[in-house]
């Protein structure tokens, strides 16, 4: 296991529970330390390292550049037949070219995705969404059993960064529109628990709806999904709609909602902090 954020280290122990952890990574080395002392595994000083003891790596770092950097250095150490598993959230182009990088070596490579936050992770209850040859994500599978529960292969190198990118633009308009809905009801006048538990069983519902609205009839963002985050999703969706020359009007103004709320210093709240810009549309 490479990356030991606040996701890759729920991903390394689930691993470990399963009995197919040899060792982990981590660019701060204290964090990689401190985990393999606990779990009686080997601490690699390098992915090289690590590439040269493990047939299949699995990768959780933060943004394209980081996957780019950890596979830059697992290659010297890598041997034929291996398998790279990334479970960062990044762009399909970002995939589709590590992909590229490593089949000429005789190293699959997978986009892996994951969906179900930190509490998935620590569960083993992800949503993985696969991208890359068919053949390696048979091989891939039984990994990643270990890690979630809900594991599709959507096709050809990218697609599950595609999966992944869908997703994260449903998450944009729905936030913007239940944080939108709260203020206007807030603004009439309506109990807000009765609104959420009615309207939480109506056609307009979801999961942002009945989870987070409750929390914004509050003005309280606790820990869940980070605004700092999405919006680095969402630039990826940004990016990716570009390549098709096309805009996502949901996407450019929910980044421009979160743009503000990091410049106020909100971006580590949980996203249903658009709340406190929604609700000054009623003043
Ligand atoms: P995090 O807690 O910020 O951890 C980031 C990890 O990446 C750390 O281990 C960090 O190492 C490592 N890293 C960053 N840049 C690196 C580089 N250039 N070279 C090597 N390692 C590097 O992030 P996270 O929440 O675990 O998220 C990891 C990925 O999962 C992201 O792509 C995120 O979008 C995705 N994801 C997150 C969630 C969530 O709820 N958190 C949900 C779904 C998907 P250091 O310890 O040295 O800083």
């Amino acid at each position: 296991m490479l990356g030991l954020g606040a996701m890759g280290t729920h991903m390394a122990r689930s691993l470990h529970r399963g009995g197919d952890l040899a060792g982990v990574w981590n660019r701060t080395a204290s964090k990689a330390q401190a985990l393999a002392a606990e779990l009686g595994i080997t601490a690699f000083d390098t992915p090289a390292e690590l590439a040269r003891r493990c047939d299949i790596m699995v990768i959780c770092v933060s943004a394209d550049a980081d996957v780019r950097a950890v596979v830059q250095e697992l290659l010297p150490g890598i041997a034929a037949g291996s398998l790279v598993l990334d479970c960062s959230t990044v762009g399909a182009g970002t995939a589709r070219e590590l992909h590229a990088l490593l089949a000429p070596r005789g190293t699959e490579f997978l986009d892996c995705p994951v969906s179900g936050g930190v509490e998935g992770a620590r569960l083993g209850t992800l949503a993985i969404m696969v991208g890359g040859e068919a053949p390696a994500f048979e091989r891939a599978r039984p990994v990643l059993a270990l890690l979630g529960k809900t594991i599709t292969y959507f096709g050809p190198s990218g697609s599950g960064q595609a999966a992944k990118a869908t997703n994260q633009i449903m998450c944009a308009g729905i936030i913007q529109v239940v944080a939108e809905a709260i203020a206007f009801a807030k603004a009439e006048g309506l109990p807000l628990p009765a609104l959420i538990d009615t309207l939480g069983k109506g056609a307009g519902s979801s999961w942002y709806f009945v989870n987070r609205a409750p929390f914004m009839a509050k003005q309280e963002y606790p820990a869940g999904f980070r605004v700092r985050l999405h919006a680095k999703d969402l630039r990826i969706c940004h990016d990716m709609a570009a390549a098709h020359s096309a805009t996502l009007p949901a996407v450019e103004s929910t980044l421009k909602l979160y743009d503000e709320l990091i410049a106020q210093g909100h971006g580590d709240e949980d996203i249903s902090a658009v709340f406190r810009l929604t609700s000054t549309l009623f003043p």
